[in-house]
């Protein structure tokens, strides 16, 4: 049950078309693994905890460096060499009191993303290599949970939403391992990709609109544009092709 507070605190957000307290009752109920605390799980994190998201847990086996803070919004000077799991959960716990925030310092690994996924409902892939964005792929398809991925690169960033067995997995997407490496980026590309996955997370647990299901959407940050590619599932995918 949503308290007076709350109540208060969400008013704007029910006062949208089908949203309603019951739509708040379900963000307090729900269940979100925030997998990368740095550029992207930095807005992820800020607005699923304005929103009221009941339990987010952010994992992240980081320390925070001076490079980070261009685009890394949940952190400040303070927090330099810093665990970022740690801190994020202050950060985050700071914001919104009526929810359950956990900072884990671990690397996601074969041995524990399985229990690091956990009874979480969903995955937010904040991730910032391809090898651990698979990783993730590979167990929400076990457990049939959604991904929400985003990714940027410069100004440049992609957003999609993934069901497993509807749409196509993340393997579908990326059939070969990009070298991973420094990349360039500038601190409101991840801002506004996070914030669309963090939309887009809110509209599925509420349960309103429509999602980036089977396409992605583009952002090329230097033109000012968004262009959206339809993509379908890839027959035969290692990672999804069974179901
Ligand atoms: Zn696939």
């Amino acid at each position: 049950m949503l308290s007076e507070r709350e109540l208060k605190k969400y008013d704007r957000q029910m006062m949208i078309k089908d949203f309603g307290p019951e739509g708040q009752e379900k963000l307090k109920q729900a269940k979100v693994l925030i997998a990368g605390a740095g550029g992207l799980g930095s807005p992820i994190s800020v607005y699923l905890a304005a929103a009221g998201v009941g339990r987010l847990t952010i994992v992240d086996c980081d320390t925070v460096s001076i490079s980070n803070l261009n685009r890394q919004i949940m952190y400040g000077e303070k927090d330099v060499d810093r665990q970022k799991a740690q801190s994020a959960q202050e950060t985050i716990a700071g914001l919104n009191s009526d929810i359950i925030v956990r900072g884990i310092a671990e690397k996601i690994a074969e041995e524990n993303v399985d229990d690091l996924v956990g009874d979480n409902d969903l995955i937010v892939d904040a991730m910032d290599n391809v090898p651990t964005r698979l990783l993730i792929n590979k167990v929400a398809i076990k457990k049939s949970i959604p991904v929400f991925h985003g990714a940027v690169y410069g100004f440049d960033g992609r957003v999609t939403t993934i069901i497993p067995g509807v749409t196509p997995c993340l393997r579908c997407l990326y059939p070969k391992i990009p070298p991973s490496s420094k990349f360039p980026v500038v601190g409101v590309a991840p801002a506004i990709i996070g914030c669309i996955q963090a939309a887009e997370v809110i509209k599925y647990i509420v349960g309103i609109g429509e999602l980036l299901t089977g396409r992605i959407l583009i952002y090329d940050g230097l033109k000012s544009r968004f262009l959206h590619i339809d993509v379908k599932r890839k027959t035969g995918c290692d990672a999804c092709g069974h179901i």
